[in-house]
């Protein structure tokens, strides 16, 4: 069971219904809000009941800050009262969370066995009468107006289920059902640049990506790094990775046609294909950044001449793969020939990057793949039906993304790479999340029909941070 996020998740159940443990299996501590946690906080320990108004005056606070700034929170109270509840749901629904009752429905017996095992036991009466108004409300809460309501006997508590492996497959798609590409577009290669790409594309080879794409830009662009930090002509950069033995799929992501005549452009891929034993891609887009144009004294024309200038160069790239060497004509593209030597090593897919209309009208006209730089899935959604009018050319995306080892390591990342945005507002722009949770992701990706994914993480320091991904491909 995958529960919404960011979410308000209120807990209810009498004590020993398996709440706390519940949370911390979950969440992080930072994201609990815990009565008895608090009532140890201002009062002598989680049962000095003395405590009980100075804890929930805190609690309402806390719950109040973190849902105002869109932080999942989870509170473990017995939640039996209606008031309180209709408070936090309207806070959290004005905040614009997902609102999420977990009700216990723990056997009775199995909450006295419990509570009688503890230090200090719940006087039975109060267990009791705890156990009674809880099957009372049950009913009340279905009315309340919660976007999620979950219950839970001991079966339905198991930890989050993990997509099972299928075992190796030869193109690389994982048992979720995507092909995973890393995509690299920062170099922290220090003062070993070969070593450090060598290093990264035998690790994304060993953790089972599918392909090493590298980011196609004259100067860092300010979303990833810093002006001044290498950022290296990617088909140079290919060239030394196809001397690896690896079995990765090489290729850019993406190239702005406005940056090289795409018939140079054909030759690098074609012959980057020649090199590999037909292991390349090619990523194409209109560019955007006018800066790095106006620096390398290359001319920037307006959005529709760009989108012109892709079409046609898509036109030109394939004529020029394609077998033979007769003359081409069409879709506004002359060639008195097409004589490319070397040949590709292999059919060399063209990836259209892009969401806008036109641009999804020529991935499905003319290329071989759309680039949704998108993963959200209404909007994946979206951008499908659109695309679909056109044509159905396969359809990959793009995740600018946070992954960590388990909860604690993705807010460490989150709280590292956010800069000035809200950290909610950042994790949910960047996908933050645990391996796992990216793996159902992916699925979810797969069966609206997407077939690759290109992971791009801010963390990308070296070859460990590429093992670390490992499991995302599995
Ligand atoms: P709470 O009062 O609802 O917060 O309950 P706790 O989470 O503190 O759990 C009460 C006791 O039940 C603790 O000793 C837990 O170790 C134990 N417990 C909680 N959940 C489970 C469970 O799913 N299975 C088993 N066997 N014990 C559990
Ligand atoms: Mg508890």
């Amino acid at each position: 069971m995958r529960l919404p996020e960011p979410a308000l998740i209120v807990l209810i159940g009498p004590s020993g219904a398996g709440k706390s443990t519940w949370a911390a299996g979950r969440y992080r501590a930072q994201e609990i809000v815990s009565s008895d946690g608090l009532r140890g906080v201002v009062g002598s320990g989680p049962n000095d009941l003395d405590a009980s108004i100075d804890a929930f005056a805190l609690l309402e606070s806390i719950v109040d800050a973190r849902l105002g700034r869109g932080l999942t929170t989870v509170v473990d109270t017995l939640g039996l009262d209606a008031g309180r509840r209709r408070r936090w749901l309207d806070v959290a629904s004005r905040a614009g969370l997902a609102t999420v009752a977990v009700l216990f429905d723990t056997p009775a017996e199995e909450c006295r066995r419990r509570n009688a095992a503890r230090d200090r036991p719940v006087p039975a009466r109060v267990l009791a009468d705890q156990i009674k108004r809880h099957r009372g409300i049950r009913s009340d809460i279905e009315a309340e107006g919660w976007g999620l309501v979950v219950r839970l006997d001991q079966e339905s508590a198991a930890p989050v289920p993990r997509i099972e492996a299928a075992g190796p497959d030869p193109d690389r798609r994982g048992s979720h059902g995507l092909r995973v590409f890393l995509q690299v577009s920062r170099f922290p290669w220090g003062a070993e640049p070969i070593a450090w790409l060598r290093d990264v594309a035998v690790a994304a080879d060993e953790a089972g990506f599918a392909g090493l794409a590298v980011m196609d830009h004259l100067i860092q662009i300010p979303q990833v790094g810093r002006a001044w930090d290498p950022i290296p002509e990617p088909w140079v950069a290919l060239g030394a990775l196809a001397a690896l033995n690896t079995g990765l799929q090489l290729g850019t992501l993406c190239t702005p046609v406005t940056f090289r005549p795409p018939g140079i452009t054909a030759k690098a891929a074609a012959t980057l294909s020649a090199l590999t034993g037909g292991r390349s891609f090619l990523g194409v887009g209109a560019g955007w950044w006018a800066r790095e144009h106006a620096v390398f004294g290359l001319s920037f024309p307006g959005p529709r001449e760009r989108l012109d200038e892709l079409e046609r160069g898509i036109v030109t790239m394939k004529a020029l793969f394609a077998p033979g060497t007769k003359a081409f004509s069409g879709d506004g593209v002359e060639l008195p020939e097409t004589t490319c030597y070397p040949r590709p090593g292999g059919a060399i897919p063209i990836i259209v990057g892009g969401n806008g209309n036109r641009t999804l009208q020529i991935a499905a006209r003319h290329g071989d793949a759309c680039n949704l730089t998108t993963s959200d899935p209404d909007r994946v959604l979206e951008r499908l039906a659109v695309l679909r009018r056109y044509g159905d050319p396969k359809v990959t995306v793009l995740d600018t993304t946070v992954v960590g080892r388990d909860r604690d390591d993705v807010w460490a990342r989150v709280e590292k790479h956010r800069g000035r945005i809200p950290a909610a507002a950042f994790a949910k722009r960047s996908n933050a999340g645990t391996v796992d949770e990216h793996r159902h992701r992916f699925a979810e990706l797969a069966e609206l029909g997407v077939s690759d994914v290109f992971v791009a993480t801010p963390d990308l320091g070296g070859a460990e941070a590429v093992a670390d991904l490992a499991g995302l491909t599995a």
